[in-house]
């Protein structure tokens, strides 16, 4: 099995796993008291002020697509890999910043390729 890490931990907590996942963790938290106490130590960061909506976003946008990807992914070509996780981010994750942006490339696509 995967190695259950910290940030996959930090996601648990958030709910911002994908279901595969999720089952992954819960099982392993049931059965590794040493996953235990590294979860413990993750809400326990969390709760020394991590858990801000401003720590989140510094934390989340660095696994932000670039505009390239999300063009990509608006045209539904690129690594299939790459478009679930942007699915994910998008998604899941709810990232604003990317929902806007991609909001951005749809209209942009559609204007300017009505034009010859
Ligand atoms: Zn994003």
């Amino acid at each position: 099995m995967a190695e259950i890490t910290r940030q996959m931990l930090r996601d648990y907590l958030h709910d911002a796993l994908p279901d595969a996942e999720l089952a992954a963790v819960e099982k392993a938290l049931r059965e590794s008291a040493k996953l235990r106490a590294l979860y413990k130590d993750v809400i326990e960061q969390e709760d020394r002020g991590e858990h801000t909506v401003g720590a989140i976003w510094r934390r989340e946008r660095v696994s932000c697509p670039t505009r390239d990807q999300l063009g990509g992914y608006v045209l539904g070509a690129g690594d299939p890999e790459l478009l679930d996780y942007i699915e994910f981010h998008l998604k899941t994750v709810g990232c604003p910043f990317c929902q806007a942006n991609l909001d951005d490339l749809k209209k942009a696509g559609k204007g300017g390729k009505a034009k010859k």
